[in-house]
């Protein structure tokens, strides 16, 4: 294994990777690093094409020391849609949709659990225990099942009630809170300080990150080793977000892509922008949203705990964050829906809307190659196509 530390992202601070680890003593989330020069000289690109279509073909850039511990569903390695038509519309010829949505228990989340769980049960790790929006939740109770941790899971009564039963059909240990993810994570925080638990929640462990970083990596070669100029993502934590960017600049230090790196775009809805408010005021923190609301549930977090992560990456790729509203977010679902086939879910829909509006306002030129992430199955989310119009014969 490469991973050598742990690094603060705000104090600089090391911290031994060999037991489990939370935030620094300053409060701020760790980083896993490597010795890239290491695995610079163990390993080339050409290398990755002959390994098994998953996320652990980056094995070297993971922090998993023995393959025994690795608990997979076969996570990663989805496919990049060329979506031309829909790109015409909207003048961007080099549409591309990474589709996550067909990742194990249908989201990327999936990612970021499958390498969390497998490391926190290499460090003995025996129950985590995290807030979620759902998905998170549901993938981190479906990978520990698989490893034979337990699992707390807390989620707001309104999350979509198939990652419930999703945390349930994995006998995670669920608990409901009337309220919002801020809630649940109050609540979780109570059972870490009792005792007995590990505290999974998001980018509380360094790991999760390590996890979603490797869409980066896969975008990357999937395009032949060739960073696209724009890739659009819906934030809510914004770990993928934040793993991409750490990716790009890990493949840059292996001298493995161009220097160039991606203009990173943070979607969020009208109903929920900590982050495109904080951008748009020039502020390296964002302050909590009020009274949050979004059909794209899995990007309602008033008080990401990345903030400063997130708009630091924004800004390091000259990348810039964008609000969209529910309205044009189902408009613009179905219409993709009905031009190229594929269901989005809401979250994957919003970088649709984002990238139409970044068009038309000139942000994104017609020459761009631009990466959308749909990050979850539309189908988690049937309730986004209304059937009660349809006539019966
Ligand atoms: C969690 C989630 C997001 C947001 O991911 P972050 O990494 O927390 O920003 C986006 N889409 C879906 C479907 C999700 O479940
Ligand atoms: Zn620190």
């Amino acid at each position: 294994m490469y991973l050598t530390h742990l690094e603060c992202s705000r104090c600089g601070r090391g911290h031994p990777a060999d037991q489990p680890q939370n935030l620094c003593e300053c409060g701020a989330p760790l980083l896993a690093r490597y010795d890239l020069a290491a695995v610079a000289a163990a390993v080339t690109p050409e290398r990755f094409t002959l390994r098994p279509a998953d996320l652990w073909r980056y094995r070297e850039l993971l922090p998993v020391a023995d393959p025994r511990h690795v608990t997979t569903l076969g996570e990663g390695w989805t496919p990049l849609l060329r979506t031309p038509a829909y790109g015409a519309r909207i003048g961007i010829p080099d549409l591309i949709v990474k589709d996550e949505g067909l990742t194990p228990t249908g989201s990327f989340k999936a990612r970021g659990a499958a390498v969390g769980v497998s490391r926190a049960r290499e460090l003995g790790v025996e129950r985590i225990a995290m807030p979620t929006n759902g998905n998170a939740g549901a993938a981190w109770a479906t990978y520990a099942a698989r490893a034979g941790l337990g699992a707390t899971i807390a989620m707001p009564l309104s999350a979509p009630t198939i990652c419930r039963r999703e945390c349930l059909a994995a006998g995670a240990d669920l608990r409901l809170v009337d309220g919002l993810i801020g809630d649940a994570g109050r609540h979780v925080a109570e059972l870490v300080a009792a005792g007995g638990v590990f505290d999974a929640g998001t980018l509380r462990e360094p790991y999760r990150l390590e996890g979603k970083k490797t869409m980066g990596y896969e975008i990357v070669e999937q395009l032949g080793w060739q960073v696209p100029d724009v890739i659009i993502y819906p934030t809510g934590g914004g770990v993928g977000l934040i793993g991409i960017h750490k990716a790009l600049h890990e493949l840059r230090e292996l001298g493995w892509v161009e220097d160039r790196l991606p203009r990173l775009v943070a979607v969020q809805s009208t109903g929920c922008a900590p982050i495109v408010r904080a951008f748009a005021a020039g502020e390296d923190r964002a302050r909590p949203w009020a009274d949050a609301y979004t059909v794209a549930f899995g990007i309602t977090v008033p008080a990401p705990l990345g903030d400063e992560l997130i708009l630091a990456a924004l800004r390091d790729s000259s990348g810039t964050a964008v609000a969209v509203d529910d309205a044009e977010i189902l408009a613009d679902l179905r219409d993709f829906a009905a031009v190229e086939g594929l269901l989005l879910c809401p979250e994957g829909a919003a970088c649709l809307t984002a990238a139409r509006h970044l068009r038309a306002g000139g942000w994104i030129r017609a020459d761009e190659r631009v990466v959308v992430l749909n990050t979850g199955a539309g189908l988690k989310y049937p309730e986004t196509i209304d059937v009660s119009t349809v006539p019966v014969v």
